[in-house]
């Protein structure tokens, strides 16, 4: 395996800028793709698949394989195994290889593989969406489903305009997100979503969307165990935003309560509370994106729960159905749900015009439905607050490791910033990654921020090792 020391840092360090912003790296050298040996011992060529948020030339030449997981644990192509500290892309909640779940997905493919839940229906997602309830907060007990993260995002937008319209607010169309936040790649998670170069060749976006200022200040706030003390009042922006559109023409805020795509942003003390209050004060729907958040990862099932905050509508995806099928979702609070379906002589009108073949799939909810009974019957949705204190101080001793100058962290979630190296952004966190990697850890990096989100099964044993790793790592590449 090629090691990055030996690739030129210009193109490092456009890959990286490339994780960050979603920007299509390009080589002037005419490159030659790597073949692989398959399970089945055949060498497949690598050109074929156009790998997504990935730096396809430079990883076809040196290809990282993972071929088998189980556990907390991947094995790679060439045979080593690789603890999994970030849980897949934040999905794999109740880690790898769950048996329980491929025998229900089995089950349902044998039983009912398909079944329109256009003006029809079969039983999975009912039970599913009731399921879910459970761990929702109160009221918010409607569930509309998707096939990924950013489906929900465009879902939740597209309901919160349609709910002013049919409260008869149809002046309200305004969106508001927020910088540095992540709501997938569709139209509208774009628009609303802070990262330039995921949008800016991609021509005229949604129209109406403003944005709040994110929260992340190293000069107040570095080194915070759990949520920070300072950067409340940055929520106070939004109320300069309702002054300057007037608070009848925006329908919603949409923000992550931790982000995570863009390197672990946690929020401010009291910040959610504020937007909550102003959004109450204005009629703005309060959409908080939990694709990564939900199912336990803050310690409780989600976030909303976990800063006591409740939005109107939640997103949902990856931890739904513990990674195993594409699925998404959005809970919505009674009171929207109920201003679509006032007219109960309306016949078979349809009250929304939204959806999606695969809404409510059933081997995806069949997935969903096992995942809950795990995460239930082992305690996964509040393991992370259990395990919070070993978690938090195994991660900041890495304070003192080279080139660290934030470590933050919050439940089973964790991010290390590095020190960029001099006209070389991202260079150093990438080169820690393939440390690790070749270590036998997988950690994720985002420009020069190191995010760590384990399967919450992960032991004390586990978390040290991440840690270590990770340290020796950080040592090794100062
Ligand atoms: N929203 C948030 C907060 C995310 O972190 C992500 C993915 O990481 C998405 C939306 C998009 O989800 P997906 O990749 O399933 O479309």
């Amino acid at each position: 395996m090629a090691k990055l020391w030996a690739m030129p840092w210009s193109f490092v360090n456009y890959f990286n800028r490339a994780m960050l912003d979603g920007i299509r790296p390009v080589r002037q050298t005419e490159v030659t793709m790597a073949t692989q040996d398959t399970a089945a011992g055949a060498r497949t060529d690598l050109d074929a698949f156009w790998m997504p948020f990935t730096a396809n030339q430079y990883f076809k030449q040196d290809p990282r394989m993972l071929v088998e997981a189980d556990g907390m644990h991947f094995t790679a192509d060439d045979g080593h195994r690789v603890l999994d500290a970030t849980a897949g892309l934040w999905c794999v909640n109740a880690g790898h290889g769950r048996q329980e779940i491929t025998d229900a997905v089995a089950r349902q493919l044998g039983k009912l593989d398909y079944g329109p839940t256009f003006q029809m229906g079969h039983p999975l997602p009912f039970e599913f969406a009731e399921r879910l309830t459970h761990h929702l907060p109160e009221g918010m007990d409607r569930v509309f489903f998707t096939n990924s993260g950013s489906e929900s995002v465009d879902t939740a937008l597209k309901i919160a305009r349609a709910y002013q319209h049919a409260r008869g607010q149809s002046g309200r169309w305004r969106l508001i997100g927020r910088a540095r936040g992540y709501h997938g790649v569709n139209f509208g998670g774009i628009s609303v979503g802070g990262i330039v170069n995921n949008r800016r060749l991609f021509g005229p976006l949604v129209g109406g969307v403003d944005h709040l200022p994110h929260t992340h200040d190293l000069e107040h706030n570095a080194f915070s165990k759990g949520q920070p003390e300072w950067g409340a009042h940055l929520a106070d922006e939004l109320e300069n935003l309702v002054a300057l559109h007037g608070a009848d023409t925006i329908a919603a805020v949409i923000v992550e309560p931790v982000a995570g795509s863009t390197g672990v942003l946690l929020p401010p003390k009291g910040y959610l509370e504020r937007l909550r209050a102003i959004c109450d004060r204005h009629g703005i729907v309060l959409i908080f994106d939990e694709v990564i958040t939900g199912f336990g990862r803050t310690g409780t099932a989600f976030a909303a729960e976990r800063f006591g905050v409740k939005p109107d509508m939640i997103t949902m995806a990856k931890g739904m159905n513990n990674g195993s099928i594409p699925m998404g979702g959005v809970a919505v609070s009674r009171g929207i749900y109920d201003a679509f379906m006032h007219d109960r002589a309306a016949g078979p009108a349809i009250e929304l015009f939204h959806g999606y073949t695969y809404s409510g799939h059933p081997a995806a909810c069949a997935a969903g439905i096992a995942a809950m009974d795990i995460y239930e019957r082992e305690g996964l949705l509040t393991r992370g607050s259990e395990l919070e204190a070993h978690w938090e101080k195994r991660a900041h001793e890495l304070a003192s490791a080279p080139n660290v100058i934030d470590v933050r962290n919050l439940g089973l979630i964790a991010g290390i910033e590095l020190a960029p190296r001099d006209g070389a952004p991202g260079q150093r966190a990438f080169e820690v990654f393939r440390r690790c990697f070749d270590d036998g850890l997988l950690i994720r990096v985002t420009a020069d921020i190191i995010a760590l989100s384990p399967p919450l099964i992960v032991s004390e044993a586990q978390i040290d090792e991440i840690f270590s790793t990770l340290g020796n790592a950080l040592h090794k590449c100062a």
